[in-house]
């Protein structure tokens, strides 16, 4: 069987982050980071567990004195079926990016949505209550930021996928909040929306959403899961095309990992610092 974590490490303060490839993450320096703030001293890996593999290694974690696992691609949702409590937010999101024991059970919370509304809000004074939100793409990020998009107020939630049936899923899913609805990959809104939340992958291959440049009005705000130093192709769309705001999502990461963090020590770091330090490239 395949071993990933050893077991000398102090228990109560061994940390991870899991998924497949796990090498790029950059959740170890966030998190060690925010540790400094508060004295904490931790210990926080990343740990390369493939798809089907994440229940051998929650075990073999809580075995070895491990309190916390961040979880990403490609295991929220397998993190999200083992789990044996979950928040409110995770249940709904069917994904799960948090895990920790409590009275050794498993229990789990998807933090990916509070991070974007914290970056908008917070971050960048974007509101969300009574907003029009596009959000393109329909798959684990999507839905996971759903749940806290929705809870923030806004008056609908469009979602436009490449692959329909995903979109029309999501809006089934969802359909008990009133607010939600699909609209055809590449159709144009009636109006422009007030955000843009662009939650596909199409930016990490250099590509950008078939829109038109009549999808973004002089206060529309462009958001990017994916972030980049420069920007994005979509940021860089967005700023072209005299959007208010082209953010990217640098800030949501740090974010996420903020309210991770919340979860497991009971305090909540400070972010602006570590997102500047991460944009230049610390
Ligand atoms: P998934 O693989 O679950 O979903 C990918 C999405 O992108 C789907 O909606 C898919 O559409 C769409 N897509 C991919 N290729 C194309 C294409 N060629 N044309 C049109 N649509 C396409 O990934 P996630 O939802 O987990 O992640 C999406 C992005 O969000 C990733 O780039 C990730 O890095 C980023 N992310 C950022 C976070 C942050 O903290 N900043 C947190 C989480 C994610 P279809 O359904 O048709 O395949």
């Amino acid at each position: 069987m395949a071993r990933w974590f050893t077991e000398h490490y102090p228990p109560n303060r061994y940390f991870c982050v899991v998924g497949s490839p796990i090498g790029h993450s950059r959740s170890p320096g966030i998190h060690t980071a925010f540790a400094q703030q508060f004295g904490i001293e931790l210990i926080y890996e990343r740990v390369e567990v493939a798809a089907g593999d994440l229940a051998a290694a929650v075990d073999e974690f809580r075995t070895a004195g491990g309190r916390g696992m961040n979880v990403t691609v490609p295991l929220k949702e397998e993190a999200w079926s083992l789990a044996e409590i979950r928040s409110p937010r995770a249940a709904l999101a069917g994904a799960a990016n948090t895990l920790w024991f409590e009275g050794g059970r498993l229990a789990a919370e998807n933090t990916d949505g509070l991070g974007l509304v914290r970056d908008l809000g917070a971050n960048h004074g974007v509101e969300l209550e009574d907003r029009e939100i596009l959000l393109l793409g329909a798959g684990g990020a999507a839905r996971g930021v759903l749940p806290a998009l929705l809870e923030a107020g806004p008056s609908r939630v469009t979602i436009s996928n490449r692959s329909a049936a995903r979109a029309e899923a999501l809006v089934t899913a969802f359909a008990a909040h009133g607010r939600v609805a699909s609209l055809a990959w590449g159709a144009a809104p009636d109006d422009p929306p007030d955000l843009v939340i662009n939650a596909t992958s199409l930016s990490l291959h250099g590509e950008l959403p078939p829109l038109g440049a009549a999808v973004i009005a002089p206060g529309t705000v462009c958001y990017d899961m994916v972030y980049a130093r420069d920007g994005t192709p979509f940021t860089r769309w967005a700023e072209a095309h005299g959007a208010r705001l082209a953010l990217d999502g640098l800030g949501m990461l740090v974010e996420q990992a903020a309210a991770a963090f919340e979860v497991w020590h009971g305090c909540a770091p400070r972010t602006a610092g570590v997102i500047e330090a991460m944009r230049r490239g610390d």
